[in-house]
């Protein structure tokens, strides 16, 4: 059995992963979290623990935490989870490079799965873009287009960055040096080796990703749509079971997955 504890409860994807913690085999609620002051906080769980304002709280309850919060909320649980000796998945996005050194710290410390997208299917086409462009070379223009719901917090999403990167890795580029995020006005011509990233964002839209490579007379799009958050769930809670039990480190979703 593995115990597992949700911080941000309340929130798109909190409540959804808690949900398919109580419904998968092998896996217990052994409690949850919320920012302080939510309206959440002192609630009962059907499994009988109070939803409470902190994790040092309720940690030695567990084995691990899953969290889905916001930078600065994750980088706090992690320094709980390392301080306790607990696992920890964590899928919140849209850190800054210095947050992402100091995560990387504290999980380091403890068996830690760590992924931007824990859907199966955008964790292949991570895999599927990196192939298509070492078949496609350098002729083709890679451009990357995201589409999310209006109360997405980080822009680009913490996916289209990863697919950027793999796509950059495997061309043999440096993303940060060839990323280009804005167009407007008089751009000159497209420099060769340069990775497009268009963000949109409206309504519900769960999560569009696609990635196009444009040549010559022909294009490829290689397209990732999230109908609902199940995807991101399910992966989720993989991901803690997987995880509980293994030595300390940093792992990703690959990892989880076997790709
Ligand atoms: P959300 O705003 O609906 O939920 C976040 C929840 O965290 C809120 O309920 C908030 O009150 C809570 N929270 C904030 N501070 C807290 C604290 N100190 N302690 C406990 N809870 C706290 O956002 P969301 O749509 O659920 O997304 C959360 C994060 O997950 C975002 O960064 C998003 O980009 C990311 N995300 C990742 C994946 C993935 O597969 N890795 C998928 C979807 C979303």
């Amino acid at each position: 059995m593995t115990k597992i504890i949700v911080t941000g409860l309340s929130g798109r994807m909190g409540s959804h992963i808690a949900d398919l913690v109580r419904k998968t085999h092998g896996t217990e609620l052994a409690g949850a979290t919320e920012a302080p002051g939510s309206f959440a906080i002192g609630t009962t769980l059907p499994e009988g623990h109070q939803v409470v304002d902190d994790l040092a709280k309720c940690i030695e309850r567990s084995d691990v935490v899953i969290d889905f919060t916001s930078p600065e909320a994750t980088l706090y649980h992690a320094s709980v989870a390392a301080q306790h000796g607990k696992a920890m998945v964590v899928g919140t996005t849209g850190f800054s490079e210095k947050q992402k050194k100091e995560l990387s710290e504290y999980l380091k410390k403890i068996p830690g799965v760590w992924a931007p997208n824990m859907s199966i299917g955008v964790n292949v086409l991570l895999k599927v873009v990196a192939e298509t462009a070492r078949h496609l070379g350098d002729d083709y223009d890679v451009e990357i287009i995201e589409a999310h719901h209006r109360h997405k917090k980080d822009a680009p999403s913490g996916t289209a960055l990863a697919l950027g990167e793999s796509v950059a890795a495997a061309l043999g580029r440096n993303f940060s040096k060839v990323v280009c995020y804005h167009r407007e006005g008089q751009t000159g011509e497209r420099p060769a080796g340069q990775i497009g990233m268009q963000t949109l964002r409206g309504g519900d839209i769960v999560g569009d990703h696609t990635v196009m490579f444009a040549g010559i007379g022909e294009r490829i799009e290689l397209t990732h749509r999230a109908n609902n958050r199940d995807n991101f769930a399910r992966g989720a809670v993989l991901a803690a079971k997987w995880i509980h039990g293994k030595s300390p480190g940093i792992y990703g979703m690959t990892d989880v997955l076997g790709l």
